[in-house]
């Protein structure tokens, strides 16, 4: 089996593919389905330090829930903003067109977090929005934006706040209360190691109001999260939920919960990731707001990404991320995240990594795989 030390999806414990392969039951007519759906929401809704809003577990891969908060809370002709700072961030206009809404964008540097200041004198000139777009960690550069303080603005303005997190929860410190998120999205193949397939999404009061005040009826039935809502007191879902999906989501949620240590985990194996990196003389894409669960590097001169990554893969086994659009073949990105942020990993993945640049003619300038586990100690 390959090692998956990508940008998601990440690697999976034992015990959540065991739980996959259960025995399952029919989820439409079993009330204990029902009970477990809603308990492993409350779960959701703990870690987030959601206490005002609702935990949903969505059939369909994180896009999905990017796609049901613009299905959700676009009307046509609403203007919505869309704050970015990378390839995700930037992406989120084609799903508020999609929906009938005017996007407006605010940039900012991709080599940085984005600009709160800046955000600060653009909004004071313009705050005619429904509803905001931002990404917590945009995962082709691996940038982490302040979600806190951006939705803690955008809510001083009456402005609803999207924050796609599929690429930062569980690896990064989130409080969806205290951030004044609206809509927050998840998903099950980044930090919290489970297979790709289901879409976690926590819905403010605030949203929920919007979503049931609107004047036209949302434009979807999969992506309706209308439809979702009441589904414990009416005991129906809109579809069969995938239920041995749900299965293995649980148990990797509880594995989550006990352990006690893994933001802190998260923080020094990206530390450590960093600092060996830039010791073997390798350069960051980024200049600051680097995230705890991926790191991006600049492919060096001369050297064939595809060539380094094929490899990683024919010669050690291990997988990383190339990049997107504009940075593909430009970046390469090393996923330490969830089940990926363990030291014998990270260390078995440096000393690949060493020997496949070595292979294509660049000499790392120190040991970084040496210089990862002294880190550690
Ligand atoms: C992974 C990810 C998604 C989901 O997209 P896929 O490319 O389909 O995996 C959405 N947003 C962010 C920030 C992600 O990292």
């Amino acid at each position: 089996m390959k090692k998956i030390m990508t940008a998601g999806p990440t690697m999976v414990r034992e015990n959540v593919l065991a739980a996959r392969a259960l025995p399952f039951t029919n989820p439409d007519l079993d009330m204990d389905f029902f009970e477990m759906y809603r308990e492993t929401c409350g779960m959701l809704e703990d870690l987030a330090s959601c206490t005002t809003g609702q935990a949903l577990i969505l059939g369909g891969e994180g896009m999905l829930g990017l796609e049901a908060a613009a299905a959700a809370l676009t009307e046509k002709g609403d203007r919505v903003l869309i704050i970015e700072n990378g390839i995700f961030g930037r992406g989120f206009d084609y799903f508020a067109e999609l929906y009938g809404g005017e996007a407006v964008t605010f940039s900012s540097d991709y080599k940085k977090p984005i600009d709160v200041n800046a955000l600060k004198d653009f909004l004071e000139k313009d705050h005619d929005f429904k509803y905001a777009s931002l990404v917590h960690v945009d995962t082709p550069t691996g940038v982490l934006n302040d979600v806190r303080e951006i939705c803690n603005l955008l809510s001083e303005y009456g402005i609803l706040s999207v924050v796609d997190s599929v690429a930062g929860l569980f690896g990064e410190s989130l409080s969806f209360d205290s951030s004044k998120i609206d809509i927050l999205l998840g998903g099950s193949q980044k930090a919290l190691s489970a297979p790709p397939g289901l879409t976690m999404v926590w819905v403010s009061d605030k949203a929920w109001d919007a979503i049931e005040n609107r004047k036209t009826p949302i434009a979807s039935y999969y992506a309706n999260l209308l439809m979702m809502k009441n589904y414990y007191e009416k005991k129906e879902f809109p579809y069969t939920m995938p239920v041995s999906d749900i299965n293995g989501l649980r148990v990797a949620i509880e594995n989550v919960i006990a352990d006690g240590g893994i933001l802190t985990r998260h923080r020094e194996v990206a530390m450590a990731c960093r600092g060996a990196l830039t010791r073997g003389g390798l350069e960051l894409y980024l200049e600051s707001g680097w995230a705890n669960t991926v790191t991006a590097f600049v492919v060096p001169e001369n050297i064939k990404s595809a060539l380094l990554l094929k490899d990683m893969v024919d010669d050690y086994g291990i997988m990383l991320s190339d990049s997107l659009l504009e940075f593909k073949d430009k970046l390469i990105r090393i996923g330490h995240m969830g089940e990926n942020a363990y030291d014998e990993i990270m260390i078995e993945t440096l000393k690949a990594l060493a020997g496949a640049l070595r292979k294509q003619g660049f000499e790392p300038l120190a040991d970084m795989a040496e210089y990862f586990r002294s880190f550690m100690k």
